[in-house]
């Protein structure tokens, strides 16, 4: 599809914010609800990790570590992944541009399909909460809903909602201490692209202190208005 069949409401969109801040739960919610695409670099890692490829062998340690994966693997797999026809929906990316260059090697693969950054949202939370989010999450195997062990179980223990499946996983990375890890690489990397979008006009802030309902309430305003 070129960018002249796109449907007038598809926006790229990018979410900010540390880990735990809320980006793959409210991803998935735009989704639902816009009908863009959700791409988290993390699940696409993930699944290199898990296919055993070059670049999966190469992050794994690395991810492990709470570390940031290096610029060229994760745009490369991003650039792939961007090049399929489902993207001319919109996207919602969950994770990325977690670096400068990620920021700026964005801005060029969308200028070479005729698209920009329409929105970059910031999830604003305290450092704080982050362990207690990170340390109870899990997700669906089947589906990849996720849910917390307090703040969003499922219906009935151990179903998930979404899909019905019954195995549930945890992520190897989600411990008190990785997270530490991974706050600070967010706060030396990630952080400064608040700035950045900011100077190009294009950042929204929303509280993702907030419960997860009220967080989708204001995100669904946000994007509406940068869709409008
Ligand atoms: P991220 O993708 O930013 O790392 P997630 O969306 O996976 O974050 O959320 C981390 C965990 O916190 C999950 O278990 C999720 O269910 C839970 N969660 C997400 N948003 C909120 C919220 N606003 N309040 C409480 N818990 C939340
Ligand atoms: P969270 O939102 O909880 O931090 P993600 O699933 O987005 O988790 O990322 C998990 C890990 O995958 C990161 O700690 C990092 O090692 C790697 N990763 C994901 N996205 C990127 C990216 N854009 N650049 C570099 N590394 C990434
Ligand atoms: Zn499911």
């Amino acid at each position: 599809m070129d960018a002249s069949q796109t449907p007038a409401t598809a926006a790229n969109l990018v979410l900010l914010g540390p880990p735990g801040a809320g980006k793959g739960t409210q991803a998935r919610m735009l989704q639902d609800r816009f009908g863009m695409v959700q791409l988290s670099t993390g699940d696409m890692l993930r699944a290199a990790v898990a296919a055993g490829t070059e670049a999966g062998q190469k992050a794994k340690a690395v991810m492990e570590a709470g570390e940031l994966v290096s610029d060229d693997i994760v745009i490369a797999i991003l650039r792939d992944r961007l090049a399929e026809d489902d993207c001319a929906a919109g996207v919602i990316l969950d994770g990325f541009p977690r670096t400068a260059d990620q920021a700026a090697a964005l801005d060029d693969l969308m200028a070479e399909v005729g698209k920009r950054v329409d929105a970059a949202i910031s999830l604003e939370v305290d450092d704080d909460a982050m362990v207690t989010r990170i340390s109870g999450r899990f997700t669906c195997a089947g589906c990849g809903e996720g849910y917390h062990d307090s703040f969003k179980q499922p219906a009935s223990e151990g179903v998930c909602d979404k899909c019905g499946g019954t195995e549930m996983k945890r992520r190897a990375d989600d411990n008190a201490e990785t997270v530490k890890q991974r706050l600070e690489a967010y706060h030396a990397q990630t952080a400064p692209l608040i700035a950045f979008y900011e100077q190009k006009g294009a950042l929204s802030r929303v509280d993702a202190m907030a419960d997860i309902d009220a967080v989708a309430k204001e995100l669904t305003a946000v994007v509406e208005r940068s869709t409008a």
